[in-house]
């Protein structure tokens, strides 16, 4: 039991060492390694090239990522992705929140600030003041 237990040590700081001066994770591997992932399982079903190469390169891309030394330009090309898709993003995870809280509340986003607001549901038509930049508009909620 002990020998499994420092064997288990033992490989977890191989790995550490093996990382140690890489770039890891960041969100755009962890977005080409769920991309692949889901390009796997439908090539299960496809069996086509075309899938299989898209696997690979998604792949391939994010791997290169989590092995570079190249730290300083692959966390820039990561801002630069996240500040790209941050409006996409923003919305997905709104359109979240709206699922969960369907039938209590509803999420609004101020035109002139982008600020997330939350209401409650059933009111009839209300005015509704952004707290953050004090903008006023209607709603239906
Ligand atoms: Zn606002």
């Amino acid at each position: 039991m002990d020998k499994i237990r420092q064997f288990g040590y033992q490989m977890n700081s191989r790995m550490a060492q093996f990382m140690y001066g890489r770039n890891g994770f960041d969100n755009l591997a962890k977005i080409c390694n769920g991309i692949a992932i889901l390009l796997l399982v439908i090539n299960i079903f496809a069996q086509s090239r075309v899938v299989y190469l898209l696997w690979l390169a998604f792949f391939a891309y994010s791997c290169f990522r989590v092995y570079s030394r190249n730290i300083p330009k692959r966390y820039a090309e990561n801002q630069k992705f996240m500040s790209m898709t941050e409006i996409p993003r923003k919305r997905a995870k709104l359109l979240k929140l709206q699922w969960r809280d369907r039938s209590v509340s509803r999420y609004y986003i101020c035109k002139s600030c982008h600020q997330q607001i939350r209401v409650p549901k059933g009111k009839g038509k209300i005015e509704i003041r952004c707290p953050k930049c004090g903008e006023r508009f209607i709603r239906r909620t």
